[in-house]
């Protein structure tokens, strides 16, 4: 059964790595810049009292690859022009990066080595593994929490499947549409166990005041279906009920757009289609069904070539949704 202890993107710099595979989720990163941006210009802002000359910062969900450092040096350039712009000493910065233990965590220490031999602001750097469902952090001491494409990953497949053995993908056509409102559900409905989770525990960890930049939704589950693979999408409605049932946050801004010219470009041909896929998935899919990897990515891109400007593109219609980049403060 898939569960976090085996979600992890492709490790190390291949052809199919999560490293060279990640475009599209690097231009959702891109959406979040300006939020980050606005969050910094706040918390060091002239008239904030939130800091008492450090901030400190994570990234949960940050895998690896160019992706893995993308926000926190965002927030790190605008610390710096923000306290240059107003005359300021800098605070000292802590950037800490989060994700599962089996994340190529090897590539993102050397990387962040870079980040520290920045002089101004001081930076201060750190990984810590683990799920972001369990605490990270002692408590009151986060400043800005980010999370770029990593919190549509459930805990675990949704329970309500599993434990009464409801087979997602059944061979069986007319069965599988019938089931797909009951799986619907318990997708959402371990979502909101998941997200609500979440929010409780950053709520702990933030200081008062904090604040969280994170986007969602990026995979759509469908085509996944026939094994139990724990992502959900979320739409806008079902995130904002979570955050205000749970209270702990008030949305600043929420922002929703349209994937659809970044995946044209990201996932122009069926090659790159399937490498994306395969840097997405390839440890649950092994573990579900084995050394099955050549064979998939024969059956795929023989099933998107055939009709590259048919089914390719219908696929990306088929599977494109809103985006969602909410910004959030802790009361
Ligand atoms: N933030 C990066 C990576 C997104 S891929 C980017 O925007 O490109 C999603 C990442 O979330 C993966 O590296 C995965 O291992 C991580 N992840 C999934 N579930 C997690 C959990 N429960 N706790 C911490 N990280 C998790």
């Amino acid at each position: 059964m898939a569960s976090e202890q085996m979600v992890h993107m492709s490790q190390g710099q291949g052809e199919t790595s999560y490293a060279r595979n990640s475009s599209f989720q690097k231009a959702e990163q891109n959406r979040m810049k300006s939020l980050i941006e606005a969050v910094i210009a706040e918390l060091c802002g002239s008239r904030s009292t939130l800091l008492t000359g450090k901030i400190v910062i994570a990234d949960l969900g940050c895998s690896s690859g160019p992706n893995a450092l993308a926000l926190v040096s965002t927030a790190i350039n605008a610390i710096h022009s923000q306290c240059v712009h107003l005359q300021q000493p800098p605070p000292e910065v802590c950037v800490l990066l989060n994700d599962l233990p089996d994340n190529d965590f090897n590539t993102v220490v050397k990387s962040l080595v870079t980040l520290r031999q920045s002089k101004d602001p001081v930076v201060l750097t750190g990984v810590i593994p683990g799920s972001f469902y369990e605490r990270l952090f002692t408590s009151d001491s986060l400043h800005l929490v980010c999370a770029s494409n990593s919190l549509q990953w459930l805990s675990k497949a949704p329970e309500d499947l599993t434990r009464n053995h409801i087979p997602v993908f059944d061979t069986d056509e007319h069965v599988r549409r019938e089931r797909f409102p009951l799986v619907r559900e318990a997708y959402a409905h371990q979502f909101r166990n998941d997200f609500t989770l979440f929010l409780e525990l950053r709520a702990k960890e933030l200081v008062s005041g904090g604040r969280m930049v994170i986007s969602l939704g990026a995979i759509d589950k469908a085509k996944f279906d026939s094994f139990y693979v724990p992502v959900h999408g979320p739409s806008g409605e079902e995130v904002r009920e979570i955050i205000e049932e749970e209270g702990s946050f008030s949305i600043r801004e929420m922002r929703a757009h349209d994937p659809t010219t970044e995946m044209n470009t990201a996932l122009s041909t069926p090659r790159k289609f399937v490498n994306n896929l395969r840097a997405l998935f390839e440890p649950i899919i092994v573990q579900h069904f084995g050394d099955i990897m050549d064979e998939f990515v024969r059956t795929a891109e023989l099933h998107w070539s055939l009709d590259p400007d048919g089914s390719l593109q219908e696929e990306r219609t088929r599977t494109s949704r809103a985006m969602l980049v909410v910004s959030l403060a802790k009361a």
